[in-house]
Parts: C-alpha cells; sequence; structure tokens
C-alpha cells in the first residue's frame, strides 16, 4: 500500500469508493473493474428497445455508482464517462443525441447534481462531434423513491412519468443502471411519440434480475 494512500486515510479519512481501502481515488483494482465489456440486455417488456450496459450492479461497480450519484465522489464522472463511451464503441450506434433520463427534481436537490446529464454531457464531449447531449426529456412532477417497491409497482410508477420535447432526430437513452427497465421503456416511448428516432439505451450496469442476456462482446479497442 502507497504511503500517500495510509496518510490520506489517516489525515483526510480517503478511501476507494469501490473497496473502501485507504486511497485518494480509485484504487487500481477498482478502476480496472471499470473498464466496460459491452453487453446486450434482452427485456421481453420491450424488445424493441436495443438496451446495452457495461456490467453487472454488484459488489465494487455498486458502491462506486452510488457514492458518484450520491454526490458524495462526483470526481467519478468522468471515469464512468469514459467506460459509457466503451458501451456506445461496443453497440454499434451511430453518432445520436444522448438523451439523459431525468432523475426526480427532489433527487437532483439533494445530490446537489444531475448524475445522468452529467454522465451524458461527459461522454459527448469525450466522443466528441457530432455526438452531442439534450435534454429532451423532462420530469412531468416528484416520483415515488422505487426503492422497496415490486416489480408490478415500479412498472407502474413508471406511467406518465416523462414529457419529451417535439423533434425529429436519432437519439439515444443514457441511464446510470437498468433494473426492471420501465424507466427507459417509458422515456423511450415518449421520445418515440414526440417524433424522436429512438436508437437504443446506454447505461453503465444493470441488475440481472428477471433479465436475459444476449451477447457479449470483447471490450472496444477505442481508447476515450
Ligand atoms: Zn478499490
Amino acid at each position: 500500500m502507497k504511503w500517500v494512500n495510509v496518510a490520506a486515510e489517516l489525515f483526510l479519512g480517503a478511501t476507494c469508493s469501490g473497496c473502501q481501502a485507504p486511497s485518494l481515488r480509485l484504487c487500481s483494482r477498482c478502476a480496472a473493474k471499470l473498464v466496460a465489456q459491452p453487453m446486450l440486455i434482452r427485456r421481453p417488456s420491450c424488445e424493441w428497445l436495443e438496451t446495452w450496459v457495461g456490467a453487472t450492479y454488484e459488489a465494487e461497480i455498486a458502491r462506486i455508482i452510488l457514492a458518484w450519484k450520491d454526490g458524495v465522489a462526483t470526481q467519478l464522472t468522468r471515469p464512468l464517462a469514459r467506460s459509457l463511451a466503451v458501451v456506445i464503441c461496443g453497440s454499434g450506434f451511430g453518432p445520436s443525441t444522448l438523451v439523459p433520463v431525468p432523475s426526480d427534481p427532489r433527487a437532483v436537490r439533494r445530490r446537489g447534481f444531475d448524475h445522468t446529464a452529467s454522465l451524458a454531457k461527459a461522454v459527448s464531449k469525450l466522443m466528441g462531434a457530432p455526438w452531442v447531449t439534450r435534454k429532451l426529456l423532462s420530469h412531468r412532477g416528484a416520483a415515488v423513491d422505487q426503492v422497496g417497491l415490486t416489480w408490478a409497482q415500479r412498472l407502474r410508477n413508471a406511467e406518465g412519468r416523462y414529457l419529451a420535447a417535439v423533434g425529429a432526430e436519432p437519439v439515444i437513452l443514457v441511464d446510470d443502471v437498468v433494473t426492471t427497465g420501465a424507466t427507459l421503456d417509458e422515456a423511450a416511448n415518449m421520445l418515440c411519440s414526440s417524433g424522436h428516432q429512438v436508437v437504443g439505451a446506454v447505461c453503465l450496469a444493470h441488475t440481472p434480475k428477471r433479465l436475459n442476456f444476449g451477447k457479449t462482446l470483447p471490450q472496444s479497442g477505442r481508447n476515450y
């Protein structure tokens, strides 16, 4: 263990967001886990929306995403954006507008930042033109916190949550974690009904429960 990391824990209380080991930043082991392995996940409830993820939401990955999402470790936006850029390259999606799935406005206020908007913006910056980020979706109102809800409750909760700007551009939805996919489905349907061409969705990770896996691709050779 490097002396600087020991000193960081002793004097600053700094630990790795993934494994809690003393460190000023993500340790090398957890940073390696962030290297995305692009996976296409299949969801019987919404076959038409091609959804790609970079990891399974568990252990260190889950802690890293939670620390970032809760505003405790916003410096992780860039490494997470690099991971999502790899997912996009693995998906084969062509240049499109990245549309962050809106968070509950109360959660954004509590966290002090809009994590999906920050992530999408960082990804489009990494990938360069013609990739752009636009907030084409807005939250209709405060939604119920989904923690602890059943599968059926989550599906019902997603109904009527978003408003979409009218347009006709190819778009890719950006979110942090896919659970049931109900949120993505609702967002995609709203964009479609407003004239947009929804190319697919990309997320940092997914919870494997009740999801069927598709193909797994090797890591993209592109370096962002
Ligand atoms: Zn670590």
